[in-house]
């Protein structure tokens, strides 16, 4: 997405002074505003709404959101996004990645009732070689899941590449792309490590 306030929000994310509280501030109110993005084919249905004055014509959802945040970056995003939209059911992927394959380790995976039926926002700050939200996507069709959709905060070509390859129906959705992965998977210039830039450690 291109909008100045994401741009603000990647900046102060990006920077390697912004101390975890900031950070995490910074990064759930970004989500908030990629998912504004990323939602906008989540379909609704025509409701009626009765104001204080009179009918109006309103929506409601089509059909349940539910958010699965690749663990443990991904959380964060979640935080933001149940702000802004507190119906929605949150499931967990846990992966972590191989470091010398870079491939993805599953072991944990938990989905909330109906997911089949609802739309699926998968979320992941970084894409960075895409192979853990490839899997992950294929995790999610397996469960019958055929309405998703990708957001993440920053991606790299590599990995907008890899996961588009997989999965060429899943609309991605991201704050920022990058040029380059280091050997360890890692995107630069990127944010450095997210989960432990949210959690402190
Ligand atoms: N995960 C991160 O937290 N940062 C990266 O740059 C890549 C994967």
């Amino acid at each position: 997405m291109r909008h100045p306030l994401a741009d603000l929000k990647v900046s102060a994310l990006r920077d390697n002074a912004t101390p975890a509280p900031e950070f995490r501030r910074q990064l759930q109110e970004l989500s908030q505003l990629v998912a504004y993005e990323a939602l906008r084919d989540f379909e609704v249905l025509p409701a009626r709404v009765q104001t204080p004055l009179g009918e109006a014509s309103g929506a409601r959802p089509a059909r349940p959101l539910v958010l699965v945040p690749v663990l443990r970056a991904g959380l964060a995003m979640a935080d933001g996004i149940l702000r802004m939209f507190p119906t929605a059911a949150v499931g967990h992927i846990g992966m972590f990645r191989n470091e010398e394959t870079l491939e993805p380790v599953h072991y944990y995976f938990r989905l909330p009732p109906g997911a089949a039926d609802a739309h699926v926002l998968l979320l992941d700050p970084m894409l960075a070689t895409g192979n853990s939200l490839a899997a992950a996507a294929d995790r999610l069709k397996e469960e019958g899941i055929a309405r998703m959709t990708c957001a993440c905060i920053i991606a790299s070509r590599q990995g907008v590449e890899r996961l588009r390859a997989a999965h060429p129906s899943l609309p991605i959705y991201g704050a920022a792309l990058d040029d380059a992965l280091d050997a360890r998977g890692y995107i630069t210039p990127g944010l450095g490590d997210a989960g432990d830039r949210i959690f402190g450690t």
